[in-house]
Formats: C-alpha cells, sequence, structure tokens
C-alpha cells in the first residue's frame, strides 16, 4: 500500500489472492497513469481497506480461497456501501458474470486483460463514479439550502427569535399536546416605542428590539419556553406545563430584565429607561379544550389592562 495517497487522484483497490497477478494489474495501472493503487490479497482485507480508504473503485478477483468475490460483493451489499466494482473472472464464462452483476458488480473482466478493454472499462466507471459523487453533492447543497430556507421562514429577521408563524405552531403544539398540565401564555409591548423611534430613530428602534428579544429569551427556561416575536414591538412567550404562580414569576423575571438593560427613553411617560406590560393568562386546561386564539385573546386583554393601569407591570387575566 502506498503511504501516501494524494486526494486528487482516484484510488483503486486491487483484489487477487495471487501475487503475480496482484502485480501485473498493479503496473498496467500504473501505465494507465493512475498512482494511488492499493492491494488487498483476500476478501477481509478488500473489506477492510474499502471501510478505511473509501477506494473509487475495487477491481476484484472472483476466485479466491476464504472469502471469494462473490462474498465480498455480497458483504458489500448488505452494508450498504456503494463502490464500483469490476469483477475479474479467469474463466470467461457467462454465469459467473452474471452473478457477479447480480450481486451489485458495475463492471467485469476477464483475464488474461486486454490492455485496451482494462483501460475503458477502468475510465468508464471512474467516470460514473465522478457523475454520481458530484450529484450526491448537488443533492445535499440543497437539501443544506432547504434546511436554511425553512429555519429562515420560521425566524424572525431582526432579532434572530421565533417569527408569528413558528410562535402559532408551538403554541397549537403545546395546547394540543399535553392536556392536564396547565399552560401559560404572556404578551408583551414596549411601551411608549412610537416615541422612542420618533426620539432616537428607526435604527436605534431595531436595536432596541434586539435586545428587549434576547433579554426576554435570557428570562425563561431554554428547554420549556418559546419567545417569539408576535409583530412590530410585541412579544409573546409559550410557557407549556407552567402554572399561574410560576408564570406570574416569570412575567416579572422579563419585566424586570428588560428594565435592568436601562435603554434610556426620554419619550417614556412612566420611566427614564425602555419599559414594557405584560398580559398573562393561564389555561388550566379545564374542559372544553380552549383554542389558540382564544388564549392569546385572553393575554392580550390582560396586556390592555397593563397598558390602562399604568404601563410598566404584568396583569393576569382573570375572566
Ligand atoms: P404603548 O405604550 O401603548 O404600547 O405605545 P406605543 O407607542 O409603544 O405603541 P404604538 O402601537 O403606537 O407604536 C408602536 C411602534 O412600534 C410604532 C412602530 O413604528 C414601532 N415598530 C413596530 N415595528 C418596528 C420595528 O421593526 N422596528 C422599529 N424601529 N420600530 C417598530
Ligand atoms: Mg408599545
Ligand atoms: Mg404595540
Amino acid at each position: 500500500m502506498p503511504p501516501e495517497v494524494s486526494p486528487l487522484e482516484p484510488t483503486l483497490l486491487v483484489v487477487d489472492d495471487n501475487d503475480n497477478n496482484r502485480s501485473l494489474l498493479e503496473r498496467q495501472l500504473r501505465r494507465l497513469g493512475y498512482t494511488n493503487i492499493l492491494m488487498a490479497q483476500d476478501g477481509e482485507e478488500a473489506l477492510q481497506a474499502i471501510v478505511r480508504h473509501g477506494p473509487d473503485l475495487v477491481l476484484l478477483d472472483i476466485q479466491m480461497p476464504r472469502m471469494d468475490g462473490y462474498e465480498v460483493l455480497a458483504a458489500m451489499k448488505e452494508r450498504g456501501w456503494v463502490v464500483p466494482t469490476i469483477a475479474i473472472s479467469a474463466l470467461d464464462e457467462i454465469g459467473s458474470i452474471v452473478r457477479c452483476i447480480e450481486l451489485g458488480a458495475e463492471d467485469y473482466l476477464t483475464k488474461p486483460f486486454e490492455k485496451v478493454l482494462l483501460k475503458a472499462r477502468v475510465q468508464s466507471c471512474l467516470e460514473k463514479k465522478r457523475l454520481r459523487d458530484r450529484e450526491v453533492h448537488y443533492l445535499q447543497e440543497l437539501e443544506a439550502a432547504n434546511r436554511r430556507l425553512l429555519a429562515m421562514a420560521n425566524q424572525d429577521g431582526l432579532t434572530g427569535i421565533p417569527n408569528r408563524r413558528l410562535f402559532d405552531t408551538v403554541l397549537a403544539a403545546a395546547l394540543a399536546h399535553n392536556l392536564t398540565q396547565p399552560l401559560s401564555l404572556i404578551v408583551f409591548d414596549i411601551d411608549y416605542f412610537k416615541q422612542f423611534n420618533d426620539n432616537y430613530g428607526h435604527l436605534q428602534g431595531d436595536d432596541c428590539l434586539r435586545r428587549v428579544a434576547a433579554a426576554a429569551v435570557e428570562s425563561t427556561r431554554t428547554q420549556q419556553d418559546t419567545v417569539a416575536r408576535y409583530g412590530g414591538e410585541e412579544f409573546a412567550v409559550v410557557l407549556p406545563n407552567t402554572d399561574r404562580e410560576e408564570a406570574a414569576i416569570i412575567a416579572e423575571r422579563i419585566r424586570r430584565a428588560i428594565a435592568e438593560l436601562r435603554i434610556p427613553h426620554s419619550g417614556s411617560q412612566v420611566a427614564d429607561h425602555v419599559t414594557i406590560s405584560l398580559g398573562v393568562t393561564t389555561d388550566e386546561r379545564t374542559p372544553p379544550p380552549k383554542t389558540a386564539a382564544e388564549v392569546v385573546a385572553q393575554a392580550d386583554r390582560a396586556l390592555y389592562q397593563a397598558k390602562g393601569a399604568g404601563r410598566n407591570r404584568a396583569i393576569r387575566y382573570d375572566g
């Protein structure tokens, strides 16, 4: 086995139990310009070399003691390995060739080799492999692009947190998932944000939204809760398995975290920094089950009350 393998050149694996046959084939392949040639002298060694080196092409002798070529092909097939293989048979016998093709061999050659045939078959197998690899590569890129698109479709571009669309999905799933545990929802909105934009400009407003989103995420439970941008300067937090007491604690934690950012807000009538108002509701899961729209409407009502009661506070929906 050559110690150094050039990654740009195709790697060929020659499998033959006969030393003379192996070196003859190696010489011929070298003369055709191939430099990365690996050798295996039986089926076991061949399978090991395939795992270890991932050759682009296997030239596989059929008649070998212990594990013959058929068994190697069968083992490759069973393990789902797709490595183009040229079966090599001493007997110009149609039966062995048919069996090899059935077992997944790409092509075949009969000994003694015809130089032109060897060249043509090796070239054609490698070319097909190259095209297949390229196809796989494109498919993988396409899949990655699709995943990115899907993530983008569910993500708010400004703040990087889930958007309204994902919020709808999460809330519907949370409502449907566990019908015995209480579920809470917080909706919150920045106080006097129009004035903030007017005083500091839209870019500062955007930056404020990003910091508010991050502070809210920080104040919630990573695994369990979902903070989403509901729209504009309004956010929503889904709290699965959360009763009213816990929800009140989390709402207060969010309110305080955002106040503690101390983002100057000279246009606010309730503080000299950015504050939020929150509406909180808890669905105790008493029948009949509530819809997402009903739960959101409750939290919204409570938020409206929080605004009316002087802002910078959380109010619980109380029916
Ligand atoms: P309130 O205390 O009652 O909530 O008053 P408010 O001024 O915050 O509410 P209002 O609904 O009148 O104004 C919301 C403002 O939020 C107006 C809009 O320009 C701003 N806004 C919405 N989305 C964005 C955004 O993506 N970026 C910025 N910079 N501003 C936004
Ligand atoms: Mg507002
Ligand atoms: Mg608003």
